[in-house]
């Protein structure tokens, strides 16, 4: 197999085998462009270096020496030459560009004789002593891993000696000192001196650089970004430029396109007589590339010009690096330039309606989670960068605030009224706390995962929260935090970022990104692009109104449980459950069913004649019921019942496993008034709502169904009392009643309960829970610690498991359809809104996806990619 390839050889296809930067380098040669000649040796050829016992093979050798002298030849230079002597730079260069991760040896071929011949050549003895000491210290630094802050050290008490500010205020004569020091610094460290022969310099700089793709560093890098460890990595071998060759001469990079907002302008920096690193390194402040235009300005022209051409050639913001050698202008990469989310869609945007891509292309290259950048408040770098990190958790809803630290809802309330924002933390949240949580700024809890409590309740409230921060230890009690380093308590000041999960002491800075035009137009053309529906799972006014405006065609999920807690409800609901008698539950039904009918019709409202499905009541029983012996004798004394008595009867209800035990719709069957009463309140608000003129058409829905019997008892009743409210109510309200699925037996006999149901819906936080047989309230206990070991690639609960859960759900769809065949089908669980797990949703023939309303949109970009 060939292992070198000459630049004109390869071409921007093939970036695997000659590295991203080789493959452009070879593009821009194939373009035309002035690119510095040179060659690639191939990424195979450096895998097969690092799995031969980094054996450098003669043939390798001979075809890298063969490469050279056509190089020589072209170039009309010669290695060790007396008069022309070939310089070149050795450049890494893996397929995935990997920041700084390798580095760059420049001026190699430089030794104590060609070093005289380029500065008699050039007549400019300081820029050859200059090419040459920045040679011996990257040499070192690369080849043999003398730690650069040795050469820097003695530069740096070399300029202080000579009382200098600037590198370029050496003399010749000083920089002759420079070389011998750093000469004795190879001398000292390894006791050798630093190779003469270029050969053996270029021989020694590829094997480096072979090497440095299993470095530390490396190896880290690509573990964080998942990119493979069995690639390797090109090296490129180019014949030198000068930008430091004079006043004519510089150094630079520039962006296509702004990449911080992706605004239409050419953006970049450079340096005057500068080489390679100095522009990056700080060691002097660049200018701005417009600057150029002043001093160099045909250069500046001619670099205008061809920005604007890569961008067309290769349809996207490059990021470029240039330089001048005496007045010429010369291209030493080009590639796809990183840049912030904003930018990211302004320059996706821009360029389908330039008409250089299409809108299909401009969408597939945008990420879903970055949408969370745009619509949610995020700490400024500079605050991130000197904040001091308390501890890490799940980033369970995304945004960033600060506050004063609460631990429960009379603390919060109290802090709030005076004007302080707040930030609840607990070890968990119950439905008891959700009043503190809607007035806090962000929510933290120690324990639970993904889908506990908190982190549902708070992405429905967009309100940024980290769960699961098991490194604190919360004392409600004695209302302190105790982490490693320290102890906070309430009143203190914490940031919370909920987009990577992280806690910080004090406040931060935070700005705000604006949800833009161009957001909306790439958000409407999504909606052309998709197949799958996008709805939302909320239940109160205020989250539904968010989620329309964020896009959702409808409600997948509109909990009921608030409509049992908030305010009097509870009472009413635990004189329902505790009444010995059918007799005694119709005063407290009939007082919920007022209330809920009225909070229904506020749900209509909002939604008009949008879908929504309703999920009847789901929780355990014990829920509602009072948790300590004081609650149980105030409660007691509030509902006039003996304690004894009440005691009794909540520890008849008392379970061992409530989240299997008495919920969802075995409570429907066993108190089959609890769900008539929701299903008249649904309907005769719907039918008030008819006399002002709005058509609601509610989609009835019964949890927790593992027997077809379960729905076939069910649903007679429930269609017996909606038919006679209408009856009463003298209207028509068209209505259907479905069912979760979220038990794999569900699945299993999901051809059967497609003959009842109108529809199906997974919930797949439970089908998770269940098939896995982990509690969705304490796998944050251990899924942490598998995904880090292995044992699980991801968290179950945050992307479908396709492979069990989904074969689960695949079967359910196929034996639905088998009875029903347009039996509309849905998942409105937390991977709901996970775009990997929409792409299997959209494979396995879902109609639509719902989720809590902030994720509404990274869904609709994300049900658009998997359609295109
Ligand atoms: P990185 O991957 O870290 O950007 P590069 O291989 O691009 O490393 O090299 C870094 C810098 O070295 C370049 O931006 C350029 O300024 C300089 N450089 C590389 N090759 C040459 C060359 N042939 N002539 C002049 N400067 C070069
Ligand atoms: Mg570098
Ligand atoms: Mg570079």
């Amino acid at each position: 197999t060939k292992n070198v390839y000459q630049f004109h050889e390869g071409n921007a296809s093939m970036k695997s085998l000659l590295g991203g930067k080789g493959a452009n380098l070879a593009e821009m040669v194939k373009l035309g462009l002035p690119v510095p000649p040179g060659f690639t040796i191939t990424t195979v050829a450096c895998m097969d270096y690092l799995k031969n016992d980094e054996i450098f093979t003669e043939t390798l050798k001979k075809e890298i020496l063969n490469a050279l002298t056509d190089l020589e030849v072209q170039h009309g230079q010669k290695f060790n030459d007396q008069e022309n002597p070939l310089l070149l730079s050795v450049r890494s260069g893996a397929v995935f560009s990997m920041p700084g991760m390798m580095d760059t040896i420049l001026n190699l071929g430089l030794n104590d004789q060609t070093v005289e011949v380029l500065a008699n050549k050039t007549g400019d003895a300081r820029f050859a002593y200059d090419c040459y000491r920045r040679l011996l210290q990257m040499f070192g630094n690369v080849v043999y891993g003398i730690d650069g802050n040795r050469f820097e050290q003695y530069l740096d008490y070399l300029k202080n000696q000579k009382g200098y500010q600037l590198d370029t205020e050496l003399t010749a004569e000083d920089l002759k000192q420079v070389i011998l020091s750093y000469k004795n610094i190879y001398e000292e460290v390894l006791q050798l001196s630093f190779p003469q022969d270029p050969k053996e310099q270029l021989f020694l700089a590829i094997e480096a650089v072979f090497k440095s793709w299993n470095n530390h560093r490396a190896n880290i890098y690509r573990n964080l970004h998942d990119i493979p460890h069995d690639l390797g990595t090109a090296v490129n071998i180019q014949t030198m430029v000068f930008g430091n060759s004079g006043d004519n001469s510089g150094t630079g990079v520039a962006f296509t396109r702004n990449p911080a907002t992706g605004s239409k302008e050419v953006f970049g920096e450079f340096l005057i007589n500068a080489q390679g690193e100095d522009v990056v390194a700080g060691v002097r402040t660049p200018e701005p590339l417009i600057k150029l235009h002043r001093i160099l300005p045909e250069v500046y022209q001619e670099f205008q010009a061809i920005a604007q051409l890569l961008e067309n050639h290769y349809q996207d913001m490059q990021d470029i690096e240039f330089t001048i050698e005496s007045g010429k202008l010369y291209l030493l990469q080009t590639r796809n330039g990183k840049r912030t989310a904003r930018a990211s869609f302004q320059v996706a945007h821009d360029l389908a309606v330039e008409g250089l891509i299409t809108k299909e292309q401009a969408l597939m290259r945008l990420e879903p989670a970055m949408i969370d950048q745009l619509l949610h408040p995020v700490f400024t770098v500079e605050a991130l960068n000197s904040a001091e990190l308390v501890a890490k958790g799940l980033p369970a809803s995304p945004g960033a605030a600060t506050g004063h630290v609460v631990f429960d809802t009379k603390q919060a309330k109290s802090r709030v009224e005076q004007g302080e924002p707040v930030i609840l933390v607990r070890q968990e949240t119950s439905p008891e706390d959700v009043e503190a949580m809607s007035i806090s700024e962000a929510i933290v809890t120690s324990r639970g995962g993904m889908t506990s409590h908190a982190a549902v309740v708070a992405r429905g409230l967009g309100t940024c929260c980290v769960a699961g921060c098991s490194e604190l230890e919360v004392n409600e009690t004695t209302r302190q935090i105790r982490y490693e380093e320290g102890v906070i308590r309430e009143g203190d000041i914490i940031s919370v970022d909920g987009s990577q999960g992280k806690i910080f002491l004090g406040q931060l800075e935070t700005e705000k990104n604006e949800e833009s035009q161009v957001f909306q137009e790439i958000m409407t053309w999504a909606d052309d692009a998709a197949n799958l529906k996008v709805r939302a799972n909320a239940e109160t006014p205020q989250e539904i109104r968010t989620a329309i405006e964020f896009g959702a065609i409808g409600i997948g999920l509109a909990r009921t449980e608030h409509m049992f807690f908030e305010g009097p409800r509870l009472r009413e609901m635990r004189r329902l459950i505790l009444a010995g008698t059918r007799d005694k539950r119709q005063d407290p039904l009939a007082i919920l069913l007022g209330m809920q009918t009225s909070d229904f019709e506020a749900i209509f409202k909002e939604t008009l004649d949008k879908p929504i499905v309703i999920r009847l009541l789901d929780p355990p029983l014990h829920e509602f019921l009072p948790h300590t012996k004081e609650e149980t004798e105030t409660l007691a004394k509030n509902l006039e019942l003996d304690s004894d008595y009440l005691t009794a009867r909540i520890s008849e209800l008392h379970e061992t496993n409530p989240m299997l035990g008495h919920r969802g719709c075995r409570l429907g069957v066993t108190f089959p008034e609890i769900y008539e009463m929701q299903v008249e309140a649904i309907i005769r608000s719907a039918c008030h709502l008819k006399t002002e003129g709005i058509t609601v058409s509610p989609e009835i829905m019964i949890p927790l169904v593992g027997v077809k019997a379960e729905l076939d008892q069910l649903k007679e009743r429930l269609i017996k009392r909606i038919e006679a409210v209408l009856a009463e109510e003298n209207e028509q309200v068209s209505y259907t009643i479905g069912t979760m699925i979220e038990l794999p037996r569900a699945c299993l006999i999901a051809d059967q309960l497609a003959e009842e149901a109108a529809f199906f819906s997974f919930g797949t936080n439970d089908l998770t829970q269940m098939t896995y047989g982990y509690s969705r309230d304490d796998a944050g206990k251990f899924i942490p610690y598998y995904q880090k070991t292995k044992v699980l690639e991801n968290d179950p609960f945050q992307e479908v498991d396709e492979e069990g859960v989904g074969q689960l759900m695949a079967l359910a769809v196929k034996l639905g359809r088998q009875t029903k065949p347009d039996l509309k089908i849905g998942v409105c669980g937390e991977v709901g809104g996970n775009p990997k797990s929409i792409a299997f949703f959209e494979k396995i023939g879902l109609n639509y996806v719902s989720c809590s309303p902030y994720r509404v949109p990274i869904a609709r970009l994300a049900v658009a990619q998997s359609a295109i």
